[in-house]
């Protein structure tokens, strides 16, 4: 027997369905046999990463096909290139086309001259998934970095998309972001409460907690 998993793409307002890129997955099985039962672990990740790259590409490219024209005149945008952008999402990495445009002649004075615009990166700033920075803090925290990276390796499709350095790098960004925060919410208390003490011991916590991982 065989199990063909096919994606198929459905705009929100019509119930129209339109073919997407086709079979996604095949899934082969002896007949009448329960020996393999149900989806392996590597047949899960290579299904998962298959259809996040379908789901990601397709969100992308109908999202810059509403970024075509000015959105102060309406005038059509003029197409200069196209750049790959790599996403890092939980089931895997994605690779997307992201065009750059000549921004609109209503913008341009003699102080801003024509200047090229890449809409996908001005609105995706951060090329990874909140949720895989999520699991990667949530796991570092558990287990030493090279452990942390290789568990979620065996459950998810990450083989390219995480590493043991990029593990240390999204670890420490998040501490310095965690930092700020501190910093933020400690400005806004009673001066009486924000005394110097509390900023060296919120500080201290957060380093610790990464140094430890290290
Ligand atoms: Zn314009």
């Amino acid at each position: 027997m065989r199990l063909i998993i096919e994606a198929r793409l459905a705009d929100e307002d019509s119930d129209s369905v339109n073919d997407g890129d086709g079979v996604l997955a095949v899934v082969e099985r002896r007949d009448r046999s329960l020996a393999e039962l149900g989806l392996t672990l590597v047949e899960g990740r290579l299904l998962l990463a298959k259809v996040q790259a379908e789901l990601v590409s397709k969100q992308v490219e109908w999202w810059l096909s509403g970024q075509t024209h000015c959105q102060r005149c309406g005038a059509a945008m003029r197409h200069k290139d196209s750049r790959s952008t790599v996403l890092r999402t939980v089931y895997g990495k994605v690779t997307v086309k992201s065009p750059r445009v000549w921004s609109c002649v209503c913008e341009r004075t003699v102080q801003t001259p024509q200047r090229v615009v890449h809409p996908l990166s001005k609105t995706l700033t951060r090329r990874v998934t909140p949720e895989l920075e999520y699991l990667q803090a949530k796991w570092a925290a558990h287990l030493p970095y090279r452990q942390a990276t290789a568990m979620l390796k065996e459950v998810l499709p990450l083989d390219k998309g995480i590493s043991l350095s990029g593990l240390r790098d999204t670890i420490h960004t998040l501490a310095k972001r965690l930092d700020a925060d501190i910093e933020r919410d400690i400005a806004k208390l009673p001066q009486a409460v924000a005394d110097v003490q509390v900023r060296t011991r919120s500080w201290r916590w957060a380093r610790q907690s990464t140094r430890r991982r290290r």
